[in-house]
């Protein structure tokens, strides 16, 4: 692979080192970076409310990170209220609110790049070409592509994986045919760019980990530490409807319920504390014995 940090420009080689510096100030920097295509649901705050305590347990700094690259998909609104949830259960974040929207020129920076070391191919695969396929089957690996307009679309943009590559991730798609940064590629870049150490996410996301591992392969760093959290359950242990999971916070506002009842239900749902308990985030934090919670985020 070509890229390596010596042979890195000037300017984005800055980039590393900001990371780097923000992951060795403190021991532990973690995110949560929720998109804004509506208000968190209980199975996302659970996972905001794991990736908190883990972050606070540490000592450490907690980013809130917006994914919101994905224009067609975002709410009107939904950054606020995600921000206002959080804040009304308590989950405060360090740092300012970072919007990836904010930061296409360093996705751009990095792609062009890798562009120019030639670890990029420019793909026009149509989607039906790829129905089907698990892995990208490598059509337009060798052709001589080119970024510009053809049959009226431009080309998605894929990293070249190295065939052997144990995690058979396949040629990520780094950058879509509609010039939207792929979200893996994205947050590859964000979590070095940002000094990320530990990352604690739902385990629906355990399917984006081999992918997003051969970005950091091939940027030659190291990746944080991930940790995929339980999905949300009923307290028999069995996953939610989808008509409660979806459910956000505000019709449980609308009932009364207080932060504290909701903290104490997804607490005790995580077998945290005992069912019915009643308990700010901070008094959480005291309650918990850390070897349980080890156990949960693996
Ligand atoms: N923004 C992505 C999502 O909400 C998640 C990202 C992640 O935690 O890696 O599904
Ligand atoms: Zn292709």
């Amino acid at each position: 692979m070509p890229p390596g940090s010596q042979q890195c420009p000037d300017h984005l080689l800055e980039h590393l080192i900001r990371g780097q510096r923000l992951r060795v100030s403190v021991s532990y920097r973690g995110r949560y970076a929720p998109s804004p295509t509506g208000a968190l649901h209980l199975g996302n705050l659970q996972t905001a409310l794991l990736s908190w305590l883990q972050a606070r347990l540490a000592g450490g700094q907690w980013i809130l990170r917006i994914d919101d690259l994905d224009c067609p998909r975002n709410r009107p609104g939904a950054i606020e209220r995600i921000q206002s949830d959080l804040r009304w259960l308590g989950l405060d974040w360090d740092e300012p609110c970072v919007l990836q929207s904010a930061r296409t020129g360093v996705y751009d920076a990095w792609l062009n790049w890798l562009r120019r070391c030639g670890a990029l191919f420019a793909c026009r695969c149509t989607r039906r070409q790829l129905a089907g396929h698990m892995v990208y089957p490598g059509h337009c690996r060798d052709a001589a592509g080119h970024w510009g307009l053809e049959r009226e679309r431009f080309p998605a943009w894929r990293l070249k994986v190295p065939c052997n590559d144990p995690r058979n991730s396949g040629d990520v798609l780094v950058r879509r045919s509609d010039r939207i940064t792929a979200y893996h590629f994205a947050t590859v870049i964000d979590e070095i760019c940002l000094g990320i150490t530990d990352v604690v996410r739902g385990s629906d996301l355990l399917d984006s980990l081999p992918s997003q591992l051969s970005i950091f392969d091939a940027l030659g760093q190291e990746s944080p530490r991930f940790h995929h959290g339980p999905l949300l359950r009923d307290q028999a242990g069995r996953k939610l409807s989808k008509r409660i999971a979806s459910a956000g916070l505000e019709p449980l506002r609308t009932n009364g319920l207080e932060a504290a009842d909701v903290i104490g239900e997804m607490a005790s749902r995580l077998s945290l504390v005992p069912a019915g308990s009643r308990l700010s985030a901070s008094e959480l934090l005291l309650e918990i014995d850390p070897k349980v919670f080890q156990s949960l985020c693996s």
